[in-house]
């Protein structure tokens, strides 16, 4: 029995990447109920058959699952966000962490179209951020800015790009000379309630890691429950573990950590503040899920 990692799946095949060796495999065994067939990014257990076949035995335990793409254990997600056209979005930018956080997906923020703009006014914009811990990469597809410290990131991780349309992940995966045929625009489309086109999804090995070749979000709606979503945010959730309820909120209860950190300027109040909008967002999906 060998270890490997499902890198493709096409036409009922599975492609299991093992040792720098690919192996055609089909699913054998318990893989009936939905939940438990095998996704791109899965972990397991096979046979190897000859050397370019083999049986997929069992699969070990998902760090996460995305559902539009299927693919699962991802680590780390390339939110690109425009310096301008479209001009930066906090709000925006604070429900796409929320979202990629809440499924312990590590993001890595990358502004783009730096050469737009006066570079000091989004690094104060993005201060707050890099203060409260996220990764934030300035670039310029354009003029070839940063693109050297976003070939960093891919090593030995998988890795998500997203994005909305029109910030330029086309541009940068040029930059990149990464040649994905990702359709960039799939965000705007899901917004749009467009059709869903089901393709194949597949994990390019790319800079010693790999990509994968979808944009990683199909919607933007916060199907999280409240207490999850005080929990999403790393910073959030560090702080939660001072407050004096367990299960706090962060909104009105008294001794709330996350709060006072607001007060004296750890948090940022307009991170607060899209939070509490999430919040309630949240609390009437809720409402709407129980009557
Ligand atoms: P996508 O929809 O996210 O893939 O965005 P594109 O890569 O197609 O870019 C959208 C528009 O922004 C295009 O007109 C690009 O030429 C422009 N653009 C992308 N990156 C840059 C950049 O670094 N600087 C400037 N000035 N324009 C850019
Ligand atoms: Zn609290």
């Amino acid at each position: 029995m060998q270890k490997g990692q499902i890198i493709k799946a096409l036409a009922g095949f599975y492609y299991v990447e093992s040792n720098g060796q690919v192996y055609q495999c089909k699913a054998r065994g318990k893989f009936r109920k939905d939940a438990l067939k095998p996704l791109v990014g899965d972990y397991c257990e096979f046979s190897i058959e000859n050397e370019t076949e083999g049986y997929i035995l069992r699969l070990l335990p998902r760090q996460n699952s995305l559902i539009r793409p299927p693919i699962c254990n991802v680590d780390q997600a390339l939110l690109v966000f425009s310096a301008k056209e479209p001009d930066m979005n906090l709000l925006l930018l604070d429900r796409f962490l929320i979202l990629i956080e809440h499924l312990q997906i590590q993001p890595v923020i990358c502004i783009s179209k730096m050469d737009l703009v006066d570079e000091s006014h989004i690094h104060s914009l993005m201060k707050p951020y890099e203060e409260a811990g996220y990764h934030v990469i300035y670039v310029s597809s354009k003029e070839k800015q940063g693109i050297e410290e976003v070939k960093k990131i891919f090593k030995d991780r998988i890795t998500v790009i997203t994005g909305q349309s029109g910030v330029g992940k086309s541009s940068l995966l040029n930059a990149l000379d990464i040649h994905l045929q990702i359709d960039t625009n799939e965000i705007s489309k899901a917004l749009g309630r467009g059709k869903h086109t089901t393709r194949h999804v597949e994990l390019i090995a790319m800079y010693d890691g790999y990509v994968a070749d979808t944009p990683g979000f199909s919607s933007l709606e916060l199907k999280i429950e409240p207490t999850e979503l005080a929990q999403s945010y790393h910073d959030f959730a560090k702080l939660s573990k001072q407050c004096k309820f367990r299960g706090c909120l962060h909104e009105s209860e008294p001794h709330c950590a996350v709060k006072e950190a607001v007060e004296n300027g750890e948090i940022a109040a307009s991170r607060y503040e899209h939070y509490l909008t999430f919040l309630k967002e949240s609390k009437l999906l809720k409402e709407k899920k129980y009557g």
